[in-house]
Order: C-alpha cells, then sequence, then structure tokens
C-alpha cells in the first residue's frame, strides 16, 4: 500500500524528526570527504525549511558498537550541512537523547535545523529499544523517514520511532520506490535485469524475483562461473559457489519455463591468478583452461549485453560483471555501463558496487535513477518487506 510523504501532512510549526543517511566518509582531517549522502537528503530539508517546521535531523555514522567514540562523530557533518545551508541557523546537540537535545529541540524555530548526534552512540538504536526509542520521538511531534539506506533495518530510529509519532516518508524514499517499485509491478517492456556480483548465494532472492518480472536476465560477474558448473563445463580456478549448483539448474529451468531469456558470458576473461596486473586471455566460456580463472566478461559477451540492454524499455542493474577493481578485469563491467547510459528507457542502478563504477566513469547524469542503499535495493528488489517503510503511515 502506498504511503504517506511529508507533502501529505502539515508540517508548519511542528517539530519534525528526520531520519537521514549522513554514514558519510570522513578523511584524515575529521572533515566529509564526500557529501552526496548529505546532498541527497537536501530535497526533504529544504522542503521542511521552506514549510516552516524546526527541523530535527538524525543518522548514524560508521560502527561506533554502541559506545561513544568522537571519530564517529556527526559535528563534521553539522560544519558541512553549515555550509551547505549558510542562510539556515544549524545547532548541533552532543547527544542524541537526553536533557541537552530535549532544551535545543524545544528551542527550536521555524525554519531552524538541530542535527543530533551519532544514534549509534547508543546500543539501544541498533536493538530497536522502545524505550530508547520512544527518547527519541519524545523530541518531536512528526517523524520523517529519509535514509533510504538503512529503511532494511528495524532500529530504533528506522522503524521504533514510528510507534509513537505520525510517520511519514521524504523525497528520497518516495523517489527510491517510486523507481523500484514502478520497475517490479509496472514495468515498461522489454524489461531487462542484470545481475553481477560475487556470490550466487547473496543473490538468490533477487534473481528468483526478478525472474519472475523481467524478459531478459543477464547474469556476469563471479556468479557466473557456478552457473557454468551446473551446464558442465570446467571452470579452473574461477569463483564457485558450489552450494548453489543445484540451486543454479534449478533457476536456468525456471528461466526455460517461464519463457525469460537467461543470457550467460559466451566469452571470459581469464587470468593467471587473483592480481592486478596477472597475465590475461580471453576464453569461450565452456573452454575455461585449468589452472585459470575468470574475471571478467569477454568482448563478445560486452556486445551481447550491450544489445540487449540497449534495446530495453527498463532495467535494472546490480553487481558488477567482474573484477573491476582491477582495471584490466573492469571493460565488461564498463560496457554494460556504457549500455545503461545509452538505453532510452528508465535505467535503475543498485547501490554498492554499480553504482559506484557508474559514478566512476562518468554515467551517473545518463541513468534515471542511482539506489543509495545497496542492502535496501536488493531486499526490496527480492520482494522483502522493508522494516523502516513498512512502520510508515498508509494514506
Ligand atoms: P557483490 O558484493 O556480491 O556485488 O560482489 C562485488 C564483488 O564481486 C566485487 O568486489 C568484484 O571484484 C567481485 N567479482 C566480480 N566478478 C568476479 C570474478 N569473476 N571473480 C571474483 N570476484 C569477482
Amino acid at each position: 500500500m502506498a504511503k504517506k510523504t511529508v507533502q501529505d501532512v502539515d508540517v508548519q510549526g511542528k517539530r519534525v524528526l528526520v531520519r537521514v543517511d549522513f554514514n558519510v566518509p570522513l578523511n584524515e582531517q575529521g572533515q566529509v570527504a564526500d557529501d552526496k549522502r548529505i546532498t541527497a537528503a537536501m530535497p526533504t530539508i529544504r522542503y521542511l525549511l521552506d514549510n516552516k517546521a524546526k527541523v530535527i535531523l538524525c543518522s548514524h555514522l560508521g560502527r561506533p558498537k554502541g559506545q561513544r567514540n568522537m571519530d564517529f562523530s556527526l559535528a563534521p557533518v553539522a560544519k558541512r550541512l553549515g555550509e551547505l545551508l549558510p542562510e539556515v541557523k544549524i545547532t548541533f546537540a552532543d547527544d542524541c537523547i537526553g536533557p541537552d537535545a530535549m532544551d535545543k529541540a524545544m528551542a527550536l524555530k521555524d525554519g531552524e535545523i538541530l542535527l543530533l548526534e551519532n544514534l549509534r552512540f547508543h546500543p539501544e538504536e541498533e536493538k530497536n529499544d522502545p524505550a530508547f526509542a520512544h527518547e527519541l520521538a519524545s523530541l518531536a511531534e512528526l517523524y520523517v523517514s529519509d535514509a533510504f539506506g538503512t529503511v532494511h533495518r528495524a532500529h530504533a530510529s528506522t522503524a521504533g520511532v514510528a510507534a509513537y509519532l505520525p510517520a511519514v516518508a521524504g523525497f528520497l524514499i518516495g523517489k527510491e520506490l517510486g523507481f523500484m517499485g514502478n520497475a517490479l509491478e509496472n514495468p515498461e517492456r522489454p524489461f531487462v535485469a542484470i545481475l553481477g556480483g560475487a556470490k550466487v548465494s547473496d543473490k538468490i532472492g533477487v534473481i528468483k524475483n526478478l525472474l519472475s518480472k523481467c524478459d531478459s536476465l543477464i547474469i556476469g560477474g563471479g556468479m557466473a562461473y557456478t552457473f557454468f558448473k551446473a551446464q558442465g563445463y570446467g571452470i579452473g580456478t574461477s569463483l564457485l559457489d558450489a552450494d548453489s549448483i543445484e540451486l543454479a539448474k534449478d533457476l536456468m529451468a525456471d528461466a526455460k519455463q517461464r519463457g525469460v531469456k537467461l543470457l550467460l558470458p559466451v566469452d571470459t576473461v581469464v587470468g593467471k591468478a587473483f592480481e592486478a596486473d596477472t597475465e590475461y586471455k580471453t576464453v569461450p566460456s565452456d573452454a575455461i583452461p585449468d589452472g585459470w580463472m575468470g574475471l571478467d566478461i569477454g568482448e563478445k559477451t560486452c556486445a551481447i549485453f550491450a544489445d540487449e540492454i540497449k534495446k530495453a524499455r527498463t532495467v535494472i542493474w546490480n553487481g558488477p560483471m567482474g573484477v573491476f577493481e582491477f582495471p584490466n578485469f573492469a571493460k565488461g563491467t564498463a560496457a554494460v555501463a556504457e549500455a545503461c547510459a545509452e538505453c532510452e528507457g528508465t535505467t535503475i542502478i543498485g547501490g554498492g558496487d554499480s553504482a559506484s563504477a557508474v559514478k566512476k566513469l562518468g554515467y551517473a547524469s545518463k541513468m534515471s535513477h542511482i539506489s543509495t542503499g545497496g542492502g535496501a535495493s536488493l531486499e526490496f528488489l527480492e520482494g522483502k518487506v522493508l522494516p523502516g517503510v513498512a512502520a510508515l503511515n498508509d494514506k
């Protein structure tokens, strides 16, 4: 069911607790090294400020493991936020609950921001402790969820607080669910899903769910070798998910029965060792020599995959086609990224490695949507209920 959004409620004059994903990388000087996650939350923050709300932002940063550890303080984020919003008064509370946070929340005027210190300084956050969630909720009159990267976790700030406050989605969550939900429920066809990455077992749920929805399923990356093994090919020293061989057979049979075109690499770039400068060559997928490992898809495969992608009206891509961290084995991932950039349909890039590859190659602006949450987008594509979304009020 559709969830209420920040536009469905009156925010004027209200203290609004916004769960954002400000889990940003910090450099050695402790400054924000990349502010993309901060700018991703800006549409919601600006909307609330423009509509005269009192904005209370909360987030986690890194893994302080329930301890107060200043290496993971959000103070540098407050500084960056101030640079992005020079006209706005921003205060910082050095804890996310307690008297200081409460006093500063109560002192907020319309159009001002209070940023709370790292939620994960309290072990109760990740345990979704009701008393902690209640204390956090007591700072505000309305809860807005806009941290897509953490909606697959039932934490106090992502799900627990919704028991105590009206709870609605922000613009980032709305955009994520809009793009991916539409692709799953009502895709323009042909709908091509591309899956890569290391292990089949990590993506079984996604493969199964997408097989029931897409017209073509492209499989590359380390997981392809388990499918080769399932067909009886020798795979040398390539990555093998031995426990998933039978499952790969079932998935191939399922694709056939459903009439889904399953595209596996026809050729493979093999190397002698898992090293950036290892000797390499391209071989047909059914002729991987003993002692060699598959590290990328080959040129013929790049052309076949690119052709399929360019014809699509909807594309979802998650996971690299090879060991793209090594330039010699990044060509397959680059070819898929380029084909997605050239595709005129809707192109949706799951978070994580495929998103970084697309950005690094300079294709980000050519995609319809790049998800901000790797884990969350995978769980959504699996068809799982996301606790942080389920907790929001229905329309
Ligand atoms: P995942 O987190 O499952 O999406 O996997 C991403 C990782 O898969 C990246 O670090 C890639 O280097 C790795 N990967 C992709 N292709 C291969 C391959 N052929 N052999 C080993 N690792 C691979």
